[in-house]
């Protein structure tokens, strides 16, 4: 790895954003964040507010801009990576064909890279976190989504428009539950938070949800995944039999990006991380049954390790070079 330098990572999500001045080796300076406000701000105010965060970061670090050696934008995509430029994103619904890079190249003077936040991740999984000693990898996001990464060969793949790794809609059910993209049956409908969530209201019955139910106040409509883990976490066996039902679905996914890349680990992101073996045993059990031995055997499934820095690092990967 080159000597490292210093960059900015910026981070823009639906709840919050953030800036982060870091240095290539992962080690974080500075950093600022505030709620994105998407629904009260535009795009261009979201974007002044983290312009100002970034002079602030860089500050604070007792340093100028001129010692930056770049900007690392990770933020939802779809996005035009080659015109840096932020398309329509789920989480921001109000961002239409926004030119983030142009904005930040303008604002702090920088050379500005931008990349989807999955993909972003998955390169900081792979250069500070559980990713590190592979060359063949792919990483899941667990949470609102499942947004996927893919490094083979020791490069991130995009394809031919920026949508290769989008692994969480494969089709898994025929005529399955419909899907936030718009299709039906896709990994996302089945195994996202949402999905947990979906899953435990269908299957309450005979009373035995209880725990989880109590732990959404009694109130069906606000059963979480968090609350489905933390009730599966004391041993509630609904709450068990969801995860597996989840992890089940997972695992055959994951076993059929395995069968296609031939990967040799795959990170798993914030379900994976919370439940631990409660949904890693089932999605582990589902691969042993639905890909080639062969394949498997060489492939480790483990949780993300970067927890909350990995909104930061994302960015900093992006400037990361060997
Ligand atoms: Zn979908």
């Amino acid at each position: 790895m080159k000597s490292a330098r210093v960059v900015l990572s910026v981070d823009i999500g639906g709840t919050k954003c953030a800036v982060a001045l870091a240095r290539t080796d992962g080690e974080i300076l500075a950093r600022r964040s505030e709620p994105t406000r998407a629904a009260e701000r535009k795009p261009e105010q979201v974007l002044a507010g983290l312009a100002a965060m970034a002079r602030e970061a860089i500050a604070d670090a007792g340093m100028a801009p001129g010692d930056v050696a770049g900007v690392g934008v990770s933020c939802g995509g779809p996005l035009d990576r080659e015109r840096g430029v932020i398309l329509s994103p789920p989480n921001l619904p109000e961002w239409k064909a926004v030119p983030v890079r142009a904005f930040f190249e303008e604002a702090l003077g920088l050379p500005v890279r931008v990349e989807n936040d999955a993909n972003a991740t998955a390169l900081a999984e792979w250069r500070f976190g559980a990713g590190q000693g592979a060359r063949h990898l792919v990483f899941l996001t667990m949470g609102t989504g499942i947004g996927g990464g893919i490094i083979l060969d020791g490069r991130l793949v995009h394809g031919a428009n920026d949508l290769a790794g989008e692994i969480g809609h494969q089709t898994i059910l025929m005529n399955g539950p419909v899907c936030g993209c718009g299709k039906r049956g896709c990994l996302e409908a089945l195994a996202s938070g949402p999905a947990i969530a979906r899953l435990a209201r269908d299957s309450m019955m005979y009373g035995r949800h209880k725990r989880v139910l109590a732990l959404a106040g009694g109130r069906p409509a606000d059963i979480t995944a968090a609350h489905v883990v933390q009730a599966a976490r004391e041993g509630d066996p609904f709450a068990c039999q969801i995860l597996e039902e989840a992890g089940t679905y997972m695992g055959i996914g994951i076993a059929n990006v395995i069968q296609i890349l031939n990967p040799e680990r795959v990170i798993l992101g914030t379900i994976a991380v919370h439940a631990g073996d409660l949904i890693l045993d089932p999605i582990r059990a589902a691969v042993a049954e639905y890909a080639w031995e062969r394949s498997r055997q060489v492939c480790a499934i483990v949780p993300a390790a970067l927890g909350d820095r990995a909104q930061d690092l994302a960015g900093v990967a992006l400037w990361v070079e060997d």
